[in-house]
C-alpha cells in the first residue's frame, strides 16, 4: 500500500488576506504541559550542538536546548545546572558563609562557586550581613573573622519582592546584592545586580517561574535510571526520550516509568506516523517529537531504506497528536527559516534544529579554517565519531556490535552568534505568519493553506540564473 510523502521542498504556504504586521505576530508556543517558550525553537540533543553554552545562549532569545547525552551523567547534569543558574530572579539556596567563620574561607567560596559575594548567616539561618569583593578588596589579613570585615547595616527585602520594587531599590541605594528574608530573619533569597541586568537586555529569555532559564536533557530507555535524580537534582526542566526509533516497546515501557516515578515532563520520540504518535501518547508522553530521517546528516533512510518525509509525517503525527492536545515537536530537515513557519503550519508547536546551529560560535567545538572559509564540525549521532564517543544505543547498537552508521560527519560554515542568526530564524517565522494573516502559532497551526509543488516550482523559489556575489544572513545553498 502506498501513501504520498512530501519534505517541507514540495510545498508551500499560500499567501492570504493580513491584517497584520510581522513585528506583530505573537510567536509564543506551549512545548509541553506546563513549559511555555517565546520562540517555537529548541536546539538538538547532539554533540556538535547542545551544551551548556549553546543552551544559556537559545534559552536568552526564548527557545530552549537539549543538552546530549554523550557525557557523564554527572557532567550533563552539571551542564544543566550551569544553564539553570546562568540567570535567576531570586537565587533560592545562595551560597552564604558562617557568622563565625574567617576571610579564608569567604575567599575559598568565593573562588570555587565564581560569584561576588555571600550573605552571612548565624547558625539558625539569620542574616547577619553581607560580605562581598568590595570588602575583601583592601584586606590583607585572611586570618580576620568574617563580621569583623562584613557589611552589616543592611538594604534587605523582607517580603515577596516585585520586579519593580526591587529594581527602585538597587538604583536608590546603589547595591549589587539584595538579600531577602522572612519574618524571623531568616534569609530566604538573593537578588543580584548581575541577574536583573541580563533580565533587563534579555526581555524575551524563556524562563520558569523563579526566573531560571529553561532547559532540557536527552536520555534513553537504558540509561535514564542513572540519568534522571541527578537531572532533576539540577532542575532541569523538561527530558527528551533521544531514540532513532521511538515506535518502540522500550521506548513506550520508559516512558510509563517514567512517568510513574519521576516528576518530570518527557518529550517522546522519534515517531512518524499516526500509529506511532498515539501509542507515544497513551505511554504518557507530554510531547510528541516527530523524524524519521530528515536530519541533514542522518542516512537512515538510504541505509534501511524506511521513512517518511518531514513536512508529511508531521501533519500526519500532529493531527492525531491535536485529538490528545498534546503538541509536537518537528525534528529534523530545517534548511532555511520558511521551513519553520512551513512545520508550524504543518501542526508543530516546536521545530528541533541541528545544522542550522552546530557553525554558531556557541556550539561545542572550535573553529575550523578549511579553503579560506571558517567552519565547525557537524555530525549525526548515529555517525562512528560519535557513536565511538557513546550513542551506540540511539541507534540499538550494542557495544560489543560492529556499528553500522545511520549518520555521517562533516562541517558547517560558521555562523556566529547565535543571537543575530536566531532574529533572522525568527523574522523569517513572523514574515510568514505576515504573509498568511496569521497573528498566533495556534493560528498558523490551524491555517491549513498549501500549495504543493513542482521541481520547477522549487527551482524558481531559489535565486536563479544569477551568480550570488554577497550572501545573506538568511541565506546560503551550503
Ligand atoms: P538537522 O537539523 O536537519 O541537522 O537534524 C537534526 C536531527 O537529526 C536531530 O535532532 C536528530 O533527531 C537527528 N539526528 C541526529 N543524528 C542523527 C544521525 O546520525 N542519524 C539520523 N538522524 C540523526
Amino acid at each position: 500500500m502506498f501513501t504520498k510523502g512530501l519534505s517541507y521542498d514540495d510545498v508551500l504556504l499560500q499567501p492570504g488576506y493580513s491584517e497584520i504586521l510581522p513585528k506583530d505576530c505573537n510567536i509564543q508556543t506551549v512545548l509541553c504541559k506546563g513549559i511555555n517558550l517565546n520562540v517555537p525553537v529548541i536546539s538538538a540533543a547532539m554533540d556538535t550542538v547542545t551544551e551548556e553554552k549553546l543552551a544559556i545562549a537559545i534559552a536568552l532569545e526564548g527557545g530552549a536546548g537539549v543538552v546530549h547525552r554523550n557525557l557523564s551523567p554527572e557532567e550533563q547534569a552539571r551542564q544543566v545546572s550551569g544553564v539553570k543558574r546562568f540567570l535567576n530572579w531570586i537565587i533560592d539556596s545562595p551560597v552564604t558563609v558562617p557568622h563565625d567563620a574567617h576571610i579564608s574561607d569567604v575567599r575559598e567560596l568565593v573562588s570555587r562557586y565564581g560569584i561576588s559575594g555571600l550573605p552571612v548567616v548565624d547558625s539558625e539561618g539569620k542574616l547577619k550581613g553581607i560580605i562581598t569583593n568590595r570588602d575583601l578588596r583592601f584586606c590583607d589579613d585572611d586570618s580576620l573573622s568574617v563580621t569583623s570585615v562584613m557589611t552589616q547595616d543592611l538594604v534587605k527585602m523582607e517580603d515577596e519582592p516585585s520586579l519593580d520594587k526591587v529594581r527602585k531599590i538597587f538604583f536608590e541605594n546603589r547595591i549589587e546584592k539584595l538579600p531577602v528574608v522572612n519574618k524571623e530573619g531568616k534569609l530566604t533569597g538573593l537578588i543580584t545586580v548581575t541577574d536583573m541586568e541580563k533580565h533587563k537586555n534579555f526581555p524575551n529569555a524563556s524562563t520558569d517561574k523563579s526566573g531560571r532559564l529553561i532547559v532540557g536533557a536527552a536520555i534513553s530507555p537504558n540509561d535514564y535510571p542513572e540519568r534522571l535524580s541527578l537531572l532533576i537534582k539540577a532542575k532541569v526542566d523538561f527530558v527528551v526520550l533521544d531514540t532513532a526509533h521511538g515506535d518502540s516497546k522500550n521506548v513506550m515501557d520508559a516512558i510509563r516509568k517514567i512517568k510513574k516515578d519521576y516528576n518530570i515532563p518527557v518529550i517522546g520520540g522519534n515517531v512518524a506516523t499516526k500509529e506511532g504518535t498515539r501509542r507515544i501518547i497513551e505511554a504518557g508522553a507530554d510531547a510528541v517529537k516527530v523524524g524519521i530521517g530528515p536530519g541533514s546528516i542522518c542516512t537512515t533512510r538510504i541505509i534501511a531504506g524506511i521513512g517518511v518525509p518531514q513536512f508529511t509525517a508531521v501533519l500526519d503525527c500532529a493531527e492525531e497528536a491535536e485529538k490528545s492536545g498534546i503538541p509536537v515537536i518537528a525534528d529534523g530537515g530545517i534548511k532555511f527559516s520558511g521551513d519553520i513557519t512551513k512545520a508550524i503550519g504543518a501542526g508543530a508547536n516546536v521545530v528541533m534544529i541541528g545544522n542550522l546551529f552546530a557553525g554558531l560560535r556557541e556550539s561545542p567545538g572550535s573553529e575550523i579554517i578549511f579553503d579560506g572559509r571558517i567552519y565547525k564540525e557537524y555530525r549525526g549521532m548515529g555517525s562512528m565519531g560519535a557513536i565511538a564517543d557513546g550513542s551506540a544505543d540511539r541507534y540499538q547498537i550494542s557495544k560489543d556490535e560492529e556499528p553500522v552508521p545511520e549518520g555521517i560527519e562533516g562541517r558547517v560554515p560558521y555562523k556566529g552568534e547565535l543571537r543575530t542568526y536566531m532574529n533572522q530564524l525568527v523574522a523569517g517565522l513572523r514574515k510568514g505568519m505576515g504573509y498568511c494573516g496569521c497573528r498566533s502559532i495556534t493560528e498558523l497551526k490551524q491555517y491549513k493553506k498549501f500549495v504543493k509543488i513542482t521541481a520547477s516550482g522549487l527551482r524558481e523559489s531559489h535565486p536563479h540564473n544569477i551568480t550570488i556575489t554577497q550572501e545573506a544572513p538568511n541565506y546560503s545553498r551550503l
